[in-house]
C-alpha cells in the first residue's frame, strides 16, 4: 500500500481531512489536480463550530490552528439570515469563539496546507485523479500515469466531484433558478458598516467589508426565475468589472467607488446532495457531497465537520477497534451526516425564497421575516444556531439528555478547556461528580477529566470530535459503563489491568 488512505482534492475539506487523519498517526496523500494553491476565494464567513474544531487540532511551535487563522480574520460578533437586516447575535452560546470570523477561503487553504507540509504530508499537486477501482481489501487510484492503491479514498473533490461519478452516488436535489453575482473588490466610498440592501423593484446587493477589501454579492430582478439551461448560460459568461459597475448603479444608485476587483464569479441557487456518503472504501466530504446556495456562510463550514465527523471513526476503524456503532450503524459518518446536508439544502432553500423573489410578496416575506429575528429571541437564536453549527444535533433519542448529540458547550476539564483535550484517538469521559467517581471508567480509548459542578449533568461522554456522545443528569455508574464499550469498543479498563500507570492514547493526539 501505497498509503491508508488518499484524499482527492486539496481544497479545503480536503486538507482538513488529511490533517486530522494524520493527527491519528494514518498515513495519507492529498492529490489536488491545480499546480499550487489557488488566489481566489469562494468563502470568507469562518463560523464559530469551524474555530471550536480548529482549536482541537495542534499544530507547529506549540500552536493550534484556531491561533494561525485567528490574526488572518476580521472577527464580528453577529451573522445575517438571507441577508436580512436584523442580525444573529452569537454571544449567547456557550463557546469560547462566539463570533464569525471573516478570512478568505484562500488564506485558510494555506493555513492547512502549510500545517499538513510541517507535518511532513505535502499536498501532491499538479495530479489529477482520473478513475479508481476498489475491491474487498484496498482502493486503486489512477493519479496521471501512476497508479496508487489504499485502503481508502475520501472524495473531497468538489462540486463535480469524479470520485463520486466513478462510485456511482447520485446526487440529487434541485435545479437552479438564479443566477446572481459575487466578487472581491477594492470600493473607494464603502458603506461605513457591513451591508445589506434588497429592494424588490431594483434587486439585492451586500457589501462584506473583508481584510483585504470588500466581498459584493446580490442580484436583479432579471437574475432570478431563471430555466436551468437560462442559468447555466449566465455562469459560464465571465463578468467583468464595468458589467458589476453598471449593475450595482442599476441596483443601488451608485458603484460604490469600485476601483477594481480580483475576482468576479457568478453563483446558483442549484441544491444537491450525494445519495449516499460511502461506498465500501470510498468517501465524499464537503462540496464533493453537498451543494446549494452560498447563503448564511454555511458550505465550507459544513464540510469541515464532514471532515471532523469522518476522520476520527475512519482512523478508529485503521486502527481496527471501531464498534459497528460508528461503522455502520446509527452513529456512523452517514447516518450522522447525510442528515446534516439534507436539513443544509432546506435552510438554504428557504433563504433562497427569501433572496431571490423579487415581488411584492417577496418584499413581505421578506419583511415578516425579519419582524419575527427581531420580535423572538427564541427564533434568531435557533437560526444563530444552524447556521454557526453550535447548534447542530445528532439524531438522539426521544428522552435524550439535552446535551446529547451537540457540540459540547466551553467547559473546563482538569484546569484545562475542553478543546484542548480532545484527541482523535479516544473519548473524553467529563466527569462533573464531587468525589470524581468515574476514574474507575479511564481506558487506552477513554480518557476520565473532572469538570466544575454544572446543574442537571453529572457526566458527559465527549467524542473525538467534540460533540456529546451522551450525557447523565446522574451519576449512574453501570449505564455509563455501558454506554463507554458501546462507543469505545469494550476496552480494559486501566483498573483492570495488571499495571495501574495512567492510560495513554492509541496513537499520536491532536
Ligand atoms: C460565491 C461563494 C461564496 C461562498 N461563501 C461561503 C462562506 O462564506 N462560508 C462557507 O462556509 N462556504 C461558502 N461557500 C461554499 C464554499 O466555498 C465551499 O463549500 C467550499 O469550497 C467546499 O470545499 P471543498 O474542499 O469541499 O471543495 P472545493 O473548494 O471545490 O475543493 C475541491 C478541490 O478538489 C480539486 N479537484 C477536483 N477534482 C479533482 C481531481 N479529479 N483530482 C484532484 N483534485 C481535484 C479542485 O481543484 C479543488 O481544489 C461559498 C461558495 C461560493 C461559490
Amino acid at each position: 500500500m501505497n498509503a491508508d488512505v488518499v484524499v482527492v482534492g486539496g481544497g479545503p475539506v480536503g486538507l482538513l481531512t488529511a490533517a486530522l487523519l494524520h493527527s491519528a498517526g494514518i498515513p495519507v496523500r492529498v492529490f489536488e489536480r491545480n499546480t499550487g494553491p489557488t488566489e481566489y476565494s469562494k468563502a470568507i464567513t469562518m463560523q464559530p463550530r469551524t474555530l471550536e474544531t480548529f482549536a482541537s487540532v495542534r499544530s507547529e511551535g506549540g500552536k493550534r490552528l484556531v491561533d494561525l487563522v485567528l490574526p488572518l480574520g476580521r472577527q464580528v460578533p453577529r451573522t445575517h439570515f438571507a441577508t436580512l437586516p436584523n442580525l444573529l447575535e452569537l454571544g449567547g452560546f456557550e463557546t469560547a469563539y462566539p463570533f464569525v470570523l471573516f478570512i478568505p477561503q484562500a488564506d485558510t487553504e494555506r493555513v492547512l496546507a502549510r500545517h499538513l507540509a510541517a507535518q511532513g504530508v505535502p499536498v501532491e499537486y499538479g495530479r489529477e485523479v482520473t478513475s479508481f477501482g476498489q475491491d474487498a481489501e484496498r482502493v486503486v487510484v489512477t493519479v496521471g500515469e501512476e497508479t496508487v492503491e489504499t485502503r481508502y479514498l475520501v472524495g473531497a473533490d468538489g462540486a463535480h466531484s469524479t470520485v463520486r461519478k466513478a462510485a456511482g452516488i447520485g446526487f440529487p436535489g434541485t435545479e437552479p433558478t438564479a443566477a446572481g453575482f459575487v466578487g472581491d473588490v477594492e470600493l473607494t466610498a464603502p458603506p461605513e458598516h457591513d451591508f445589506h440592501l434588497w429592494s424588490h423593484e431594483t434587486g439585492s446587493v451586500s457589501i462584506i467589508r473583508t481584510p483585504s477589501g470588500h466581498r459584493l454579492f446580490g442580484m436583479e430582478p432579471g437574475d432570478a426565475g431563471l430555466t436551468a439551461q437560462e442559468v447555466r448560460a449566465r455562469r459560464d459568461r465571465p463578468l467583468g468589472t464595468e458589467e458589476l459597475r453598471a449593475t450595482l448603479v442599476r441596483i443601488a444608485g451608485t458603484d460604490f467607488g469600485l476601483r477594481s476587483s480580483s475576482w468576479l464569479s457568478r453563483s446558483t441557487d442549484s441544491t444537491r446532495h450525494a445519495d449516499r456518503y460511502r461506498a465500501g472504501r470510498v468517501f465524499l466530504a464537503g462540496d464533493a457531497a453537498h451543494v446549494h446556495l452560498p447563503a448564511g456562510g454555511q458550505g465550507l463550514n459544513v464540510g469541515f465537520q464532514d471532515a471532523a465527523n469522518l476522520s476520527w471513526k475512519l482512523a478508529a476503524e485503521l486502527h481496527g477497534w471501531a464498534p459497528s456503532l460508528i461503522v455502520d450503524g446509527p452513529a456512523s459518518y452517514q447516518a450522522e451526516r447525510l442528515p446534516i446536508a439534507e436539513k443544509l439544502g432546506e435552510n438554504t432553500l428557504a433563504q433562497s425564497a427569501i433572496m431571490t423573489t423579487f415581488t411584492p410578496a417577496g418584499a413581505a416575506l421578506r419583511a415578516m421575516t425579519a419582524e419575527l429575528i427581531a420580535r423572538v429571541p427564541g427564533l434568531s437564536a435557533e437560526l444563530a444556531g444552524w447556521v454557526s453549527g453550535l447548534k447542530v444535533r445528532y439524531a438522539v433519542a426521544a428522552d435524550a439528555h439535552p446535551l446529547d448529540g451537540l457540540p459540547a458547550p466551553d467547559l473546563v476539564l482538569d484546569g484545562e478547556n475542553l478543546l484542548h483535550r480532545l484527541e482523535i484517538g479516544r473519548y473524553l469521559l467529563a466527569d462533573f461528580t464531587p468525589d470524581g467517581r468515574l476514574a474507575a471508567l479511564a481506558s487506552p480509548r477513554v480518557a476520565v477529566a473532572r469538570a466544575e459542578r454544572r446543574p442537571g449533568v453529572s457526566a458527559a461522554l465527549i467524542r473525538p470530535d467534540g460533540y456529546v456522545a451522551r450525557a447523565w443528569p446522574e451519576p449512574d455508574v453501570a449505564d455509563i459503563s455501558a454506554t463507554v464499550d458501546e462507543w469505545a469498543g469494550t476496552p480494559a479498563r486501566t483498573s483492570d489491568r495488571p499495571s495501574t500507570g495512567t492510560s495513554a492514547p492509541m496513537r499520536s493526539s491532536q
